[in-house]
């Protein structure tokens, strides 16, 4: 333990944070919830602002502009597909998230983008795929990982 530490890979960092997009609406933060608590250097957090935050100190702040292929990725037009509403035995809006069946099993949860009379169509994009992000953090805490968190490559 010393209190000289700063983030590197394996090291388990907490951080507040606050994230918006490029018009400046909030889309996520921590504010009111607990830090959000991470492995340093197993790419748990976009690319972006992991290495944004490498060699950072307990209590430092930064303001990071994500671009997207730092972020969550680009939107991929071959992600988003159409599907008989048939398939769903329950009522589907755009804006809902649904899981569907797939000849792989269960889908990840998907975004429904529109609905017609026959037709439902679906998005399986990150939610933030395409954008460019803002992260305001602060760093709270950083401690070494233990040896069954490095095994597993997330903090515990
Ligand atoms: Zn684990």
């Amino acid at each position: 333990m010393s209190d000289q530490e700063t983030v590197g890979k394996d090291q388990v960092v907490s951080i507040d944070y606050k994230l918006t997009d490029e018009n400046g609406d909030l889309l996520d933060s921590s504010e009111g919830d607990k830090p959000l608590t991470y492995l340093h250097g197993h790419g748990n957090i976009v690319p972006g602002l992991e290495k944004a935050l490498d060699g950072k100190s307990v209590g430092d702040q930064a303001s990071v502009t994500v671009p997207p292929d730092e972020g969550y990725g680009e939107r991929d037009s071959e992600r988003i597909f159409e599907v008989p509403k048939d398939r769903f035995d329950f009522e589907v809006k755009p804006g809902d998230v649904v899981r569907v069946q797939t000849p792989q099993g269960v889908s990840p949860p998907v975004q429904v983008t529109a609905v017609t009379d026959d037709t439902v169509t679906l998005d399986a994009n990150h939610p933030l795929a395409g954008k460019t992000l803002n992260f305001d953090v602060t760093v709270v805490e950083i401690r070494a990982a233990s040896k069954e968190e490095l095994d597993h490559g997330h903090s515990h």
